[in-house]
């Protein structure tokens, strides 16, 4: 089928809840992808950080080719090898306890926001549920994790929404204090706010939280969703803050393109979720789990280095553009948000993407980029020079 022809299906049977861009992608190998009608583009979105390892990676399409031969799905109420593998790799990687395995970024949250309400209640009793989240940041769109999200346009329509979030200003512990009540149970947050615009929490402020969290025996609990996996340059960008979350939360890049997600535990939380208190009909898939595998076995400590100056790299380029439409480059690893002015972002994506390179948007005015993590400096050069075309 041509672009049109799918359009015109997707239109007749497929409910529009998507802004999408006006193109039909056909296949990819590596951080290039080609449409229908043959055009190529350099990809600096990975879906929306997810597919890390690239388009048509050999040995995550036969891990997963491999595993639906054996045995594609099998419920969680018997053990199988890809799920105990991945969580042994995950675990001791971060210095947690223990997985939890999910399908998907949103479902991790409400089971990070379950687990701490259920420690809270078992250790303190009713009335102390609350969580307090940033203002700025993105958890997801269940009732509850919008609910979380700390954006008032998310909060409308589909009242009534769950109870027990209030919101504090990113990097402002007055704002913080000032939620600070006796019905406090945890504090959720993002470390660098994604779908908020790209926006990295500083180091003294996220350490002041943890503090304070411990002091008030407060859940510490992250949102790795975006960052995690490799993303910024460490296997979850807490690693880099000198912090020690309770519960973390992590999704997109995991299974390299397959859907995934789930929550880490540390010591203290690893008994508070018990059988029959949670669950998942598809959570930790043997396919999802191989094609996880695969994407830890290649999270080596050069893998990870080499992501961090590919980020670097990434970011001096846009910087060295000298464009008058950027007003500044953010971000850690290649997670990278540039700040656009004097056109709207949106615009400048879709001016990006007819010239060949892919970007997304965050906030209301940022370039988001998150290209696979097994991007070439060949491409990343491709992609700055449709840039320097395209915003000079
Ligand atoms: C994408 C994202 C989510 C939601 O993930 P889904 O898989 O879309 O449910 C939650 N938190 C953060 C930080 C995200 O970036």
């Amino acid at each position: 089928m041509n672009f049109s022809e799918i359009k015109k299906l997707d239109e007749s049977y497929v409910l529009q809840t998507y802004g999408r861009n006006q193109i039909a992608i056909d296949r990819g190998r590596g951080a290039t992808l080609w449409d229908t009608e043959g055009k190529e583009y350099i990809d600096f979105t990975s879906g929306i950080g997810v597919c890390s390892l690239g388009y048509a990676n050999e040995a995550w399409a036969k891990a997963i080719y491999d595993q639906a031969m054996k045995v594609g799905h099998i419920s969680n109420l018997f053990y199988t090898e890809p799920y105990a593998r991945l969580a042994s790799k995950l675990v001791p990687a971060a210095g947690m306890a223990a997985a939890f395995f999910g399908n998907s970024g949103a479902e991790a949250n409400e089971g990070m926001i379950k687990l701490a309400r259920k420690y809270s209640f078992e250790k303190y009793g009713k009335g102390r549920a609350t969580i307090i989240t940033l203002k700025n940041s993105f958890h997801g769109r269940t009732i509850t994790t919008l609910k979380a999200t700390g954006q008032d346009h998310f909060h409308e329509y589909f009242f009534p929404f769950t109870e027990g979030f209030r919101y504090a200003e990113a990097n402002n512990m007055d704002s913080l204090m000032a939620e600070a009540d006796g019905d406090v149970c945890a504090v959720m947050m993002e470390l660098i706010q994604g779908e908020g615009g790209v926006n990295p929490l500083q180091r003294e402020y996220v350490q002041s939280v943890a503090k304070l969290c411990r002091e008030k025996d407060w859940l510490l609990l992250i949102d790795e969703v975006q960052t995690g996996i490799g993303r910024t340059g460490t296997l979850f960008a807490f690693q880099q803050f000198d912090i020690e979350p309770d519960v973390l939360t992590f999704a997109k890049g995991i299974a390299g393109g397959l859907p995934f997600g789930g929550f880490l535990v540390n010591e203290k939380c690893r008994n508070v979720l018990r059988a029959g208190d949670h669950g998942s009909t598809f959570g930790g898939n043997p396919m999802a789990a191989a094609a996880g595998n695969v994407v830890m076995d290649a999270m080596t400590p050069a893998f990870l280095e080499e992501v961090q100056k590919k980020g670097e790299y990434l970011r001096r380029g846009i910087a060295a553009l000298n464009s008058p439409y950027v007003s500044g480059v953010r971000g850690m690893g290649l997670m990278i948000g540039a700040g656009i002015q004097g056109m709207a972002h949106k615009e400048l994506k879709d001016k990006l993407m007819a010239e060949g390179l892919l970007c997304l948007t965050a906030g209301s005015d940022t370039l988001r980029l998150l290209p696979p993590l097994v991007i070439t400096e060949a491409e990343i050069d491709k992609g700055l020079e449709i840039m320097a075309r395209v915003m000079k």
